[in-house]
């Protein structure tokens, strides 16, 4: 029965771990890569059909063709960094996700009431520059992969930098939030609309360049949080239980504010934990993070539902294939 369906996805991010997983629960594949990377693609044998661009933005021509032909899409972190979410919801193949979430994850300040509102402890905003208490970390709306921040550190510094955020943002909103010193970490998450469950997939922290680098050198240095890679990790078992409760309390709230629907399948919360051991999430991520990349094979949460190898890619074919079973697809795509 999977085999009359067709799993899609773009050529970026996470698609190796979101066919190979489709692959691996029965489907059969299909990647809409760009032509300069076909041949890189053509390397895995999960990946049953390509279909090429020259560019991203092209897509909406390749969906018309695709249309008839029993396809689900399922979205990653460059479906919003390339297509826009505009272009992610004027999508009309069936799309693994629920498209109302995009709403409250791109607008900055409609996610962090979201966050707010579930209980969850997030950093400082300021809306008046007076009232800053540094370090601050000023963001623009839609930023994606940690590119375009600064980190600022005293009010002079601060006046200056504004304006030239401001023009370097191109008009989009920003917003100046408390810079949280401790560790990053990522907790991905899985919550089920079939089963009810949360289940935490795996962990990882980022590697950002150049901040992670500065410790190496002895002088001062502007950071920068450009991500080119992900490390894995694993969380202090006592704190374990509140990072199942924040990902609960997320899913719950998004229910009564965003649609009955909510916020389902893979999803992100971006954490820093402090020296007194507290989590302060600086964002929620509401599709498949690329640091599950790291765990094709499962990881060590992963390993202790599933007694085989459990990645979010495959866990994502494996939701589409029970609701297939049940006949419960009009659940979990929009
Ligand atoms: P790419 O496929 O590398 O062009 O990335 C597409 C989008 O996903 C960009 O917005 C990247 O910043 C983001 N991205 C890619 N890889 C990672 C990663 N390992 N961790 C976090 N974000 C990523
Ligand atoms: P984001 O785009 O929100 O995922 O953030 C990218 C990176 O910027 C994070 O991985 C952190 O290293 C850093 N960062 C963002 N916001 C904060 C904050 N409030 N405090 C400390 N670091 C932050």
């Amino acid at each position: 029965m999977n085999k009359q369906y067709r799993i899609v996805t773009l050529g970026s991010h996470s698609a190796l771990q979101i066919l190979k997983g489709a692959h691996d629960e029965g489907f059969k594949t299909l990647v809409i890569a760009l032509n300069k990377q076909i041949s890189f693609y053509k390397r895995f044998p999960f990946i049953d059909e390509i279909v090429g661009l020259n560019a991203f933005f092209e897509f909406p021509e390749i969906e018309k063709k695709l249309l008839d032909k029993n396809i689900i899409v399922i979205p990653h972190g460059s479906f919003v960094a390339y297509l826009g979410m505009e272009g992610n919801k004027k999508m009309t193949l069936p799309y693994f996700g629920n498209k109302k979430v995009l709403d409250f994850e791109f607008d900055r300040v409609k996610q962090g009431d979201w966050l707010k509102k579930a209980g969850i402890t997030t950093p400082k905003e300021y809306k008046n520059i007076n009232d800053v208490e540094f370090p601050v970390i000023i963001k623009s709306f839609g930023a994606a992969g940690g590119k375009g921040y600064f980190l600022v550190n005293n009010h002079k510094d601060l006046v200056e930098k504004i304006p030239s955020f401001a023009k370097a943002s191109e008009g989009k909103k920003y917003i100046i939030q408390q810079y949280i010193v401790g560790v990053p970490l990522y907790i991905h998450y899985f919550y089920s609309p079939l089963t009810k469950a949360l289940e935490i997939m795996s962990m990882d922290r980022r590697y950002e360049t150049n901040v992670d680098a500065l410790g190496r050198i002895p002088f001062d240095v502007d950071p920068n949080y450009v991500v080119v890679g992900n490390s894995p990790l694993v969380l202090r078992e006592s704190m374990l239980p509140e990072a199942y409760e924040m990902g609960e309390k997320v899913v719950k709230k998004s229910r009564e504010l965003i649609n009955s629907q909510g916020l389902f399948g893979p999803f992100c919360l971006e954490t820093i934990i402090t020296p007194d051991q507290k989590f302060y999430v600086i964002e929620i991520s509401a599709r498949i993070v690329a640091g599950t990349n790291l765990f094709i094979q499962g990881s060590p949460y992963s390993d202790l539902t599933y007694n085989e190898p459990m990645s979010t890619g495959r866990r994502i074919a494996r939701e589409i294939k029970i609701a297939i079973e049940e006949n419960k697809l009009n659940l979990i795509l929009d």
